[in-house]
C-alpha cells in the first residue's frame, strides 16, 4: 500500500511506482485507491444469456444437469450476431466490476447443425471484438470437444461444441492466433472441456500443444461427483489421476473448479504446481459443491478466480465466497491467509485479491497483476468515499475493499495504459453503455420473446 505515490506507465506497460518518472503528464486521482485490474480466468460469455432463466425448481431434481439442459437451449439459439451482442453486455458488465481481463473458455464453434462457418474462427472473433471494443484483454481459451461422455456420442444439442479430432482443435486456434497476432491485449490458448467430453488422447494432444507453444491449457475438472464416477467407470482413475498420467498437470495448466477431490488429487495438484481455478458463485448457483482451497494451498497449488456462468459478476465476490464458503464448512476464519500472516490485518485480503488479479494473469500465462515495472498498466481505481468502503484507513482499506466494496466504488478501469471505464462510463470511442444494454434487450426479446 503506497500513500501519495505516482504509477507512471508508458507504452502500456508500468514503468516506475513511487516518485513520478521524469518528463511525465501527471493524472490526479484524489480520493481514489488505484489497485491491480482484477481477471476473471475463467468465463463463458454467451451464459449471460440465461442469467435469471435458470432459477426454477424442476418437477424432477434441479441440479447442474437440469441448469445445463437450460444452457444448451441458449447455446443452440444464438446467432453470430446475437453472440456478440451478448458478450459485448458481459464484458462492459466486467468491466464495471473493475475486470481488466478475461479468459474465456470458448466452446461455441459451429452453427447450430454443427457444421462451419464460412470463416470458421467467426463465433471466436464476434467474442474477441466484443472484448476489444468494450476495451478488456483477453485469453481466448479454444476448447475441444468430442462427445456427450464416454462411449456417448454428442447429443444434438452439443453438435456445436464439437470437432472432428484434437489437430482440428490446435488448426483452429492456430488461425486465431494469426488473425489477431497484431492486438497484444488478444491471446489464446487450448482447453480440453473436461474428461467427460474428450477422450484421454484428446487431452494429452492438447496438453502437448500447449505446452509446446508455451499457451495456456485449462480444463474443467471434478465439478460433479458424477463426473468423477464416470471417469473412474471409463479409466480406472479420478480425473485428476487421469491428468496426471497424462503429464497434463503443471505451472502451465489450470484446472476449473477441482471441487470433488480426492486426498492424493490435492497432493498432486499441489506438487505439480498447477492453478485450480475456482468460480464460487456459479458453484454455488449450480449447487457443485465447495473448492478445498485451504488444502490445495498447504499442498502448492496456485489459486485463480472465474466469473464462469456470469449468474453474478464480481470478481471480489469471488474471492470472499472463496473465503466465505470454507468458514461455512470448516466453521472457523481466515481459513485462507498465508503462514506467516498471523495478526496482520491485511494478509488475508492481500491474499486473496493475489488470487484475484496476479493469480489470473498466471493462469492465463500472461505476465502482470501486481503492478510491479514491466508489467501490464492493467488497473481500477476506487472511489475511497463510496458509501461500502469509506472511512477505511490505509490500514484497513484492502480488508474493506475485498470483502465489503460494493461495484459501485469502481470509477476508472485502465488495460494496457488505455481507459475502459472513466468515472464509471466508456470513454469517447466506446460504445456507450446505453448502446451496449439496448443491443442486447434486443437479442434477449429475440431469443425469449417476452
Ligand atoms: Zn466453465
Amino acid at each position: 500500500m503506497h500513500e501519495g505515490a505516482a504509477l507512471s506507465v508508458s507504452g502500456g506497460t508500468v514503468v516506475a511506482v513511487g516518485e513520478p518518472a521524469p518528463g511525465f503528464a501527471p493524472v490526479r486521482l484524489a480520493g481514489k485507491a488505484l489497485l491491480p485490474g482484477l481477471v476473471s480466468a475463467h468465463g463463458h460469455s454467451f451464459q449471460r444469456a440465461i442469467r435469471g432463466r435458470t432459477q426454477v425448481r424442476h418437477a424432477g431434481r434441479s441440479d447442474f444437469w437440469s441448469w445445463r439442459e437450460a444452457m444448451y437451449r441458449a447455446a443452440v439459439r444464438l446467432d453470430p450476431e446475437d453472440v456478440y451482442a451478448v458478450a459485448r453486455m458481459a464484458f462492459h458488465e466486467a468491466a464495471c466490476a473493475g475486470i481488466t481481463a478475461v479468459g474465456e473458455f470458448h466452446y461455441l464453434s459451429r452453427d447450430p447443425a454443427g457444421r462451419r462457418y464460412e470463416d470458421p474462427e467467426l463465433l471466436a472473433r464476434e467474442v474477441i471484438r466484443a472484448a476489444r471494443e468494450v476495451g478488456l484483454r483477453i485469453a481466448l481459451l479454444r476448447t475441444g470437444y468430442a462427445r456427450g461422455g464416454a462411449g456417448i456420442a454428442a447429443a444434438p444439442e452439443q453438435l456445436r461444441f464439437v470437432d472432428g479430432s484434437p489437430e482440428e482443435v490446435l488448426e483452429s486456434a492456430l488461425r486465431l492466433a494469426r488473425i489477431t497476432e497484431r492486438d497484444p491485449a488478444v491471446t489464446v490458448g487450448l482447453a480440453p472441456h473436461s474428461v467427460r467430453a474428450c477422450p484421454a488422447e484428446w487431452i494429452g494432444t492438447l496438453a502437448a500443444e500447449a505446452r509446446l507453444r508455451g499457451w495456456p491449457l485449462h480444463v474443467h475438472v471434478a465439478e460433479q461427483p458424477g463426473e468423477v464416477d464416470q471417469c473412474r467407470a471409463e479409466h480406472g482413475l479420478t480425473p485428476v489421476e487421469l491428468l496426471k498420467g497424462l503429464f497434463v498437470l503443471g505451472p502451465g495448466t489450470t484446472v476449473v473448479h477441482a471441487i470433488h477431490l480426492a486426498p492424493s488429487d490435492v497432493d498432486a495438484l499441489g506438487r505439480s504446481g498447477t492453478t485450480v481455478c475456482a468460480c464460487p458463485t456459479t458453484e454455488r448457483d449450480l449447487g457443485d459443491g465447495v473448492v478445498p482451497a485451504d488444502g490445495l494451498l498447504r499442498a502448492g497449488a496456485g489459486i485463480a478466480l472465474g466469473i464462469d456462468s456470469f449468474v453474478q459478476v464480481d470478481l471480489l465476490e469471488e474471492a470472499r465466497a472463496l473465503e466465505g464458503n470454507l468458514r461455512l464448512v470448516r466453521r472457523e476464519r481466515g481459513l485462507l491467509a498465508a503462514a506467516g500472516g498471523a495478526g496482520r490485518i491485511d494478509a488475508l485480503a492481500a491474499r486473496l485479491y493475489g488470487f484475484a488479479s496476479a493469480g489470473g494473469m498466471r493462469s492465463l500465462a500472461l505476465p502482470g497483476g501486481t503492478l510491479a515495472p514491466g508489467e501490464p498498466a492493467d488497473f481500477v481505481a476506487l472511489d475511497l468515499r463510496d458509501p461500502s468502503i469509506a472511512g477505511a484507513s490505509a490500514q484497513d482499506l484492502l480488508p474493506a475493499v475485498l470483502f465489503s466494496a460494493a461495484r459501485t466504488a469502481v470509477k476508472d478501469v485502465v488495460v494496457a495504459g488505455e481507459p475502459v471505464l472513466v468515472e464509471g462510463a466508456p470513454p469517447a470511442g466506446r460504445p456507450a453503455a446505453s448502446e451496449v444494454v439496448s443491443d442486447f434487450e434486443r437479442t434477449m426479446k429475440k431469443l425469449w420473446g417476452g
